[in-house]
């Protein structure tokens, strides 16, 4: 696992445990030498992840579409930035960087995001893990809907275990990198 695509929240939520989740992450990755792709924004979640990861040497790499460097402050300090002229195109270079994927707690554009790659991995798209880091509990109604979603025959049990979820960053990164799920040091 060189490189893992991370889609969080343009906003903060409205308790710390979320800021520290992002921090936590983007510590952990750099520790263990994984690189991320993000979305290039300064605030938010995406800020706090980015920064967190930079602080530590890690590589951080944002993909961020013209129209929203300003509304999303684009991050001026990353490893390498790409700047792209629509979502769509924002969104397919964000999967290609990658090996694999964790949704952190977002809004409409995470969901968005997470859910678009669990459609192309049921399309046989790709087959890259995704995994949603489950912060106090933020996902957990997301889960059984998925669940519900099996038992009324809509989705197939082999693409609901598309996307497996971590209550913390360090089972995260311990689901796609085995190696890297020690405590953060
Ligand atoms: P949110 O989770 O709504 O705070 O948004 C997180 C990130 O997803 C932000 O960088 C948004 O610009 C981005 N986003 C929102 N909608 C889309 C979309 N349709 N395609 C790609 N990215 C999006």
């Amino acid at each position: 696992m060189q490189r893992v695509c991370v889609y969080c929240g343009s906003s903060e939520g409205n308790e710390g445990i979320f800021r520290d989740a992002a921090a936590e992450l983007g510590e952990r990755l750099a520790a263990s030498g994984i690189g991320i792709v993000y979305g290039g924004a300064s605030i938010g979640l995406m800020g706090a992840l980015a920064d967190a990861a930079l602080a530590r040497g890690g590589e951080v790499i944002g993909v961020i579409p013209e129209t929203l460097m300003h509304a999303e402050v684009g991050h001026l300090g990353l490893s390498e930035r790409h700047v792209v002229t629509s979502m769509h195109e924002r969104k397919a270079l964000m999967a290609s960087l990658a090996d694999g994927f964790i949704a952190m707690p977002g809004g409409l554009g995470t969901l968005e995001e997470l859910f678009e790659m669990l459609t192309w991995g049921q399309l046989g798209f790709h087959d890259k893990p995704i995994v949603a880091l489950n912060t106090a509990g933020y996902y957990d109604s997301l889960l059984d809907f998925l669940d519900q979603a099996v038992g009324s025959g809509f989705v197939r049990p082999a693409y609901r275990a598309l996307l497996q979820a971590a209550d913390t960053p360090g089972a995260a990164v311990g689901l796609l990198h085995p190696d890297a799920a020690a405590p953060a040091s």
